[in-house]
């Protein structure tokens, strides 16, 4: 297969996912940006990376998910990587039940793990080819510390990673041997998503081993090593700086 491996990174205008595309373009990938809305965001970052593209898709919507992979193909010419990092989240306290609406819950499936799953299903050929030309491929899902522990935002969300976590086990034992599939389970993370989050930066301050939230560059570092191994699949990699040991 001629030229560059080609990664494709969710929501990859800020945060965790702008990190992980920086941190591709560094180890050689040409990166698919792609975001919901920012596309002037999206196309600079292109820009700025060098050997990438963006792609403009709400994954909300089935059709737009079809398309990201399909323009991104169309684009480069392959797939080696996917990473599904977009995510939607929102605080609701766990014990007001009736904050938790229908609504809430079927947005943040949508997002949070109906899509990942879509994309991946756009995606299998494409990385199936790659590997059969010797490229390995690989998927990685962005979860949540959420997804395996009672915590987090609101019970929608950490079931809407649950799920997420869940998929990536089958999808592992489903798309074997070609294609490698983990995820990884951060605790906090520095991002626009968690900017008001005070109270949570000072649990990790003072609970965590680790003292400190996460970096985008620290989450971005556990996606390329599950990327880069050769053998790990249908791993969790938890990424809380030890919060959960405590
Ligand atoms: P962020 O808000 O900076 O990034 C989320 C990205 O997802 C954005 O680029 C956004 O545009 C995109 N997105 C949301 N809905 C979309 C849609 N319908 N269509 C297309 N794109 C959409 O937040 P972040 O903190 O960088 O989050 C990245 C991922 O990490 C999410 O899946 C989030 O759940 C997960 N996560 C974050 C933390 C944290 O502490 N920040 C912790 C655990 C997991």
């Amino acid at each position: 297969m001629a030229g560059k491996r080609v990664a494709l990174v969710t929501g990859s205008t800020s945060g965790i996912g702008l990190g992980i595309a920086r941190r591709l373009a560094n180890d050689g990938y040409c990166v698919a940006v792609h975001s919901r809305t920012s596309a002037e965001a999206g196309h600079a970052l292109a820009a700025e990376l060098g050997d990438a593209v963006y792609v403009q898709a709400d994954l909300a919507e089935d059709e737009d998910r079809r398309r990201l992979v399909h323009e991104t193909v169309a684009a480069t010419g392959r797939l080696d990587v996917l990473v599904n990092n977009a995510g939607i989240s929102g605080t609701i306290p766990h014990a007001d039940l009736q904050a938790a609406t229908p609504e809430i819950w079927r947005d943040l499936y949508e997002v949070n793990a109906i899509a990942p799953f879509r994309l991946v299903a756009e995606a299998e050929p494409h990385l199936r080819a790659a590997a059969r030309a010797g490229s390995p491929a690989a998927v990685v899902n962005v979860a949540s510390h959420a997804a395996v522990r009672p915590k987090g935002a609101s019970i929608p969300y950490a079931a809407s990673k649950a799920a997420l976590v869940h998929t990536t086990k089958l999808l592992a034992v489903t798309l074997a041997p070609d294609i490698r599939v983990n995820a990884v389970a951060p605790g906090l993370v520095d991002t626009p998503l968690t900017e008001t989050w005070e109270d949570t930066r000072a649990l990790w301050r003072e609970r965590s081993p680790m003292r400190r939230a996460a970096t985008p560059e620290d989450i971005a570092q556990c996606v390329t090593a599950l990327i880069d191994s050769t053998y790990i699949s249908g791993e969790v990699m938890m990424a809380d700086g030890g919060l959960n040991l405590t």
